[in-house]
């Protein structure tokens, strides 16, 4: 199959042992495919494209922003090869492609906590802009995922 990098379209017709990839597309999609229109998220059930992309951002954005300031060479090393092995297993093969043309585009940069955080908020805002979501303002991805917002909201 021909994978366009700026297509946004979910490849629905992607399939693992013979079945719809659920991790490959939104809950309704794959219950269309699996012939359960209508079927509800069950609790503790297997991850959709969605809830493991809401999911891994967290802990994505969360590990950046507990980086080390000052990082030795061993630590920004082996976050490099961390994020390169991430973008060969990530569970949906589409997401996975694209981030490996981002990252060819865009090396991670891990010179400090501050440089990781804002790499990973600009990463993200590149799957934003490719799905029509808004972009978030990476000014504030600290009080996002480290400190909570200046309001109090999270304290
Ligand atoms: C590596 C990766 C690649 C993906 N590729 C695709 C893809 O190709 N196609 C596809 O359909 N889905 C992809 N996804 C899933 C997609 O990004 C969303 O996770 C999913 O659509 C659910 O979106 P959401 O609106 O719940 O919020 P998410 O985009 O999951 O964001 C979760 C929270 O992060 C915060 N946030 C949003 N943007 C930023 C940012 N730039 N920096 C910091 N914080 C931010 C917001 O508070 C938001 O509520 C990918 C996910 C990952 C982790």
């Amino acid at each position: 199959m021909k994978r366009d990098y700026f297509d946004s379209e979910p490849r629905s017709n992607e399939e693992i042992d013979g079945k719809p990839c659920r991790t490959c597309v939104d809950f309704k999609t794959w219950a269309k495919l699996t012939g359960k229109s209508g079927a509800k998220r069950g609790k503790n059930c297997p991850l959709d494209k969605d809830q493991l992309g809401r999911n891994t951002w967290s802990f994505l954005h969360t590990m950046a922003a507990y980086f080390p300031d000052r990082p030795t060479d061993e630590q920004q090393r082996d976050m490099k090869t961390f994020i390169n092995l991430f973008s060969k297993f990530y569970p949906c093969e589409y997401c996975a492609k694209d981030m490996q043309v981002d990252i060819a585009n865009d090396p991670p940069k891990t010179g400090s906590r501050s440089d990781l955080s804002l790499w990973f908020c600009n990463l993200h805002n590149k799957v934003n802009k490719k799905l029509g979501k808004p972009l978030f303002d990476c000014s504030k991805v600290d009080q996002r995922w480290f400190h909570g917002w200046d309001d109090g909201s999270c304290s």
